[in-house]
């Protein structure tokens, strides 16, 4: 048992019991104060505790740090210290936080009033930058559900998805932390019937229910990262809503894949848990038949046990779950992502991000995405206010939560939210 997991610790300062953020979760995120520029930090219970500061108080000292480390508006310097350093800070925070501390932190409101902000008076930002973003699109259900709708009933998987994890190319500069508020896109469109193309606001806006995680410092390029090890180079989890406008991107995704129906925004949740949080959460994945390649061999308790919602406010209303599912029924595994990712050379960098594509289950309330749970339009769904969505409204807030949960451990991810705004008035 990894030591800052032991489920018996408790922290001295106070944590809620359905609390996301345990002592045994301790999560990396920046954030800023109106006082303080941006930091690195953690956060326990409603708290969000200054690493820097903590450093520059000597807490973090005989770990072999960097000075300053922490003291960036991202969390890449730290990301690239490599697996063993983002354990040790672990432990040591663990070690600081948890009740009856040998850290004199406990004791010392002087250091608390530097170290110790209240959550609702942070202001969270994106937690790395994000050189490069790839989305995949590793769920069978989802993958199934989009071929039975835009291509062929009868043959909805193409070839090569039950080979390999299927993915593309993202866009890093329209990456935002959650709370970001997002403008419907505009772009052309062209659906089967219509007689020729229009440009205007998308007429079908969606969202995709994700979980992403951010990378290590990769090997060189044209090395590589093997299943084996491929996890050792995971540095940790964030919620992710692939906002997606569905008419944009049907018309134009052939045959090079996703453009612009995609990059116009992607929404991530702040604080990235790490995989060595979610450890007692393993699991394993569907079967996989065919069984891939070698290089895709699939290690043991591949998979994390994460309960996952969607819930839809309109303006001003109270909120609708729309969609319950677990992110352990992806077909294809992050560390199978990586190593397909490496397998020809490509070099990834701390903090890049990979994604995990929709994340549906088999029953139709929990598919991730509207364009699924109303059938393209054809089903739309019924909300709390007495109204109904077959795709989304201006103003509507798209809420994504996750959390695991067993034996009165709760390791949660808080949530990614962000509202969609009318679509900028095009002029040339
Ligand atoms: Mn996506």
């Amino acid at each position: 048992m990894i030591d800052a997991n032991r489920p018996e610790l408790t922290s001295w300062l106070s944590v809620s019991q359905d609390s996301d953020f345990p002592i045994q979760n301790l999560p990396f995120g920046v954030f800023s104060t109106p006082s303080l520029p941006a930091v690195c930090g953690t956060r326990v219970g409603d708290f969000a505790v200054d690493l820097d500061a903590l450093q520059r108080l000597g807490y973090l000292e005989g770990l072999g740090l960097p000075d300053g480390l922490f003291a960036q508006d991202h969390l890449n310097a730290f990301i690239a210290c490599g697996k063993k350093t983002w354990s040790d800070v672990r432990l040591r925070l663990s070690q600081i936080l948890r009740s009856e501390s040998s850290f004199p932190l406990e004791k010392n409101r002087e250091h608390q009033n530097q170290c110790v902000h209240e959550q609702g008076a942070v202001r969270m930002h994106l937690p790395a930058r994000i050189g490069d973003y790839t989305d995949f699109y590793a769920s069978r259900e989802h993958a199934t559900n989009v071929g039975k709708m835009f291509r062929d009933p009868e043959n909805a998987l193409l070839p090569n998805w039950l080979h390999l994890p299927v993915g593309y190319h993202g866009r890093a500069s329209t990456l935002v932390v959650s709370g970001t508020d997002i403008y419907r896109p505009n772009g052309q469109r062209k659906g089967p019937n219509d007689p020729a193309p229009v440009f205007g606001p998308s007429v079908k806006m969606d969202f995709e229910l994700e979980v992403g995680f951010l990378t290590g410092q990769g090997p060189e390029m044209g090395d590589w990262i093997s299943t084996k090890v491929a996890e050792d180079y995971i540095f940790g989890l964030v919620l992710f809503n692939d906002w997606s406008a569905r008419d944009l991107q049907q018309w134009e995704y052939v045959p090079l894949g996703p453009f612009l129906g995609k990059n116009f925004a992607s929404s991530m949740s702040p604080w990235v848990v790490t995989l060595e949080a979610l450890e007692s959460f393993r699991t394993d994945g569907p079967l996989q038949s065919p069984e891939p390649l070698p290089y895709l061999h699939q290690p043991k308790n591949s998979h994390i046990n994460l309960n996952l919602e969607v819930a839809l406010a309109p303006r001003g209303e109270e909120e609708t779950v729309i969609s319950r599912t677990n992110f352990s029924t992806m077909y294809w595994s992050m560390a199978q992502q990586l190593a397909h990712h490496t397998c020809n050379g490509c070099a990834i960098k701390a903090g890049d991000l990979l994604a995990s594509g929709t994340i549906s289950g088999a029953t139709p309330d929990s598919f991730g995405s509207l364009l699924e749970l109303s059938w393209n339009g054809t089903q739309p769904l019924q909300l709390k206010n007495g109204t109904e969505r077959r795709f989304l409204d201006d103003g509507d807030t798209l809420i994504l939560r996750g959390h695991a949960a067993h034996s009165g451990i709760r390791i949660g991810f808080g949530e990614v939210s962000g509202t969609l705004l009318p679509a900028k008035a095009w002029t040339a």
